[in-house]
């Protein structure tokens, strides 16, 4: 479960117990609470669109069918409209989910031209557009919502400065050594370099419009046995949402064009394959036509609603629900119907619980919907999927049961210093009563929590056992880690596992430009945020705290930058000086500096 050689340790929960006051500064409380934020478009936030279905692979099958006839006949055309097949890369199934339309539009209610179109206005959209006002360019963003919509609240980067070069590279061989040496070279590269400006910008701008991050960080920082030094920042906003909603209006006050209710549904392309423009679908039914002489940044959020994808590139991971509604990879089926083409396989996903916080420093006994025992418990929070697909029934979706005793002892290694049931009740910021059941007696506890009570007491019972010899026989658990069911009260955790991301798209160069099957980036066209690349390239997400919203910051910044200038250097830079003092420490140092600072990365 973890990764881990720290001399120091401390709680990751802002808990108010009987026991003493434990302080708060680990990077795992910014962990858990980057899950628990509500974005804009989470389950039950907002209502699902209606979207194309149905009829849509009719209509996708016939536009096909007749496009030979229908061959371009001006000097720009709807991009699709070169190709007499689909690319590789879509299926016609993918059309019933998507907003996206193949039969080439023509009629337009308005027709505009501007520097830089984006297509999505999350956490890479917004920067994105705020970074071209900044600039100086005229700039327009479609949006499939009515409002902006974003995810998420941790962000960091690495102070280049206070770090060495070997303490970097040994720091990105060990993401890379986690993700099976998948992980996009240039993509971690672009984070350290671009990030360490773009993140305090997107700070700094927050802080401009009241919005300034609860939590500062360095602690992930890590400085290696043999001399070499990472320093990291991590920064968690209280809301993505509302700090992008805040950008947005900054970026809006300042000249920039929102058209909210208006997804992108085709891209536009001259014939040399240069994308020249967006066209959005308003929501009576129109066409508008956006010109983007600079550029069009491809920012619309990854695929986790389209169930064809989904089937197709993670068929193991389709059982599980998904955090989001209306994801439906708009953007990947824009930049791949352009000349572009899909990141090859692993899409790693983001598939977490319901109670993180607990679940990193705990590994209770865990059971499936059916009572039944199902892996070592230890397994990280990132990776419990893989044994749950194993073993869980397609109805059960993602529901488990983490249990554990009212002992009071300290009784994990590398644990909280505290018993995970004096963390329980009033105070306690992870304990949510909703998915916290209790019982005096085993039989209760099983069936207050709904577990099956026949199987879920015989499988306490041979887990007991285990606890007893020392060793587990079952799951190979290590024997510190075995702790009996045998003090009441005992406490369930009803758990729910579901995916929050998908952090792969199209594929892009070392400048985010959307790149074709040759390697070659298409003129104008650039992919930001999570449908960008693939920068971790594993099976499940396994990156450095915050990188996932950090790149998407990074690069929805940076492409504009880039198709601006042609260039990286922003012509008003932020950078780490400009925010240093919320990430000192009271004594005015930074982790990095402190013999106690990690020696080895850390993972949940
Ligand atoms: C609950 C949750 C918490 C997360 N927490 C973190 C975290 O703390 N740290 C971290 O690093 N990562 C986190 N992630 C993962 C990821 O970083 C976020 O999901 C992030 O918001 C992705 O940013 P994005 O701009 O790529 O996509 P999004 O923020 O999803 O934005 C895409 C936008 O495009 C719009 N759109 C879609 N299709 C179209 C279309 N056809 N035309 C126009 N607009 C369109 C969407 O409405 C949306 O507003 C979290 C994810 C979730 C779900």
């Amino acid at each position: 479960m973890f990764y881990v050689n720290q001399s120091r340790r401390l709680s990751p929960f802002p808990v108010k117990t009987k026991e003493p006051h434990i302080p708060t500064i680990h990077g795992a409380d910014r962990k858990f609470r980057q899950y628990q934020t509500q974005g804009g478009t989470m389950r039950g936030n907002i209502s699902r669109r209606s979207l194309i279905k149905g009829g849509a692979i009719a209509a996708a099958g016939a536009a096909i069918a007749g496009i030979a006839g229908c061959a371009p006949t001006t000097k720009e055309s709807a991009s699709q409209t070169n190709s007499s097949e689909l690319p590789p890369d879509l299926r016609n199934a993918d059309f019933e989910y998507s907003v996206v339309e193949l039969d080439p539009i023509s009629e337009f209610d308005t027709e505009e031209t501007y520097d830089i179109v984006v297509v999505g206005a999350g956490c890479a959209g917004v920067p994105a557009v705020l970074t071209a006002v900044e600039e100086g360019a005229s700039v327009a963003c479609l949006q499939k919502e009515a409002t902006v919509s974003a995810n998420g609240n941790g962000c960091s980067f690495v102070v280049k400065a206070a770090s060495n070069a070997a303490g970097i590279m040994r720091w990105r061989s060990d993401w890379a050594k986690l993700n099976d040496w998948r992980i996009n070279p240039a993509l971690f590269q672009y984070y350290i370099d671009f990030a360490e400006e773009a993140v305090p910008w997107v700070i700094e701008r927050g802080i401009e419009e009241g919005i300034t991050p609860i939590e500062f960080l360095t602690d992930s920082s890590v400085r290696y046995d043999d001399g070499g030094i990472v320093a990291v920042c991590d920064a968690t906003q209280e809301s993505n949402q509302d700090l992008m909603v805040a950008l947005a209006k900054r970026a809006e006050a300042q000249g920039a064009t929102f058209y909210y209710e208006t997804p992108c549904v085709q891209l536009v392309q001259s014939d040399d394959g240069t994308v020249t423009g967006a066209i959005g679908k308003t929501s009576d039914g129109k066409y508008i036509k956006l010109n983007a002489n600079k550029g069009v940044i491809l920012a619309a959020g990854d695929y986790m609603n389209n169930d064809s994808m989904v089937d197709r590139n993670m068929h193991d991971a389709k059982m599980y629900p998904k955090v989001l509604v209306n994801h439906t990879g708009d953007g990947h089926i824009l930049g791949i119907l352009a000349g572009g083409r899909m990141a090859p396989l692993g899409h790693a996903r983001q598939i977490h619980t319901n109670y993180i916080g607990p679940f990193m420093f705990f590994p209770f006994l865990a059971l499936s919907a059916e009572g039944k025992r199902f892996c070592n418990e230890t397994v990280g929070m990132s990776s419990l999927n893989i044994p749950m697909s194993y073993t869980t029934r397609p109805e059960d979706a993602g529901k488990h049961f983490r249990l554990f005793d009212s002992k009071k002892e300290n009784y994990y290694p590398n644990g909280l210093g505290v018993s995970p049931a004096t963390l329980v009740g009033e105070g306690s910021a992870w304990m949510d009563p909703s998915i916290l059941v209790s019982g005096n007696t085993l039989e209760e506890l099983c069936e207050n929590a709904g577990i099956p009570v026949s199987d879920g007491m015989e499988s306490i019972k041979r887990y007991n056992e285990m606890c007893a010899q020392g060793r587990d026989d079952d799951f190979g658990v290590p024997g510190d880690y075995l702790v009996a069911m045998d003090t009441p009260p005992y406490y369930c955790i009803k758990g729910d596992v579901g995916m929050s991301g998908i952090n792969a798209g199209v594929m892009v160069d070392d400048r985010y430009r959307v790149i074709d099957e040759n390697d070659n980036p298409i003129p104008g066209l650039y992919a930001a945020g999570i449908q960008a690349g693939n920068p971790c390239g594993g099976i499940n997400w396994n990156m450095p705290g915050g990188f996932s919203n950090s790149h998407i910051f990074t690069a929805g910044r940076y492409t504009v930058i880039h198709a601006l200038t042609g260039d990286t250097a922003p012509s008003n830079p932020s950078g780490f000086d400009k925010v240093k003092k919320y990430f000192a420490g009271p004594d005015g140092s930074y982790m990095w500096d402190d013999p106690s600072c990690a020696s080895a990365i850390v993972t949940w």
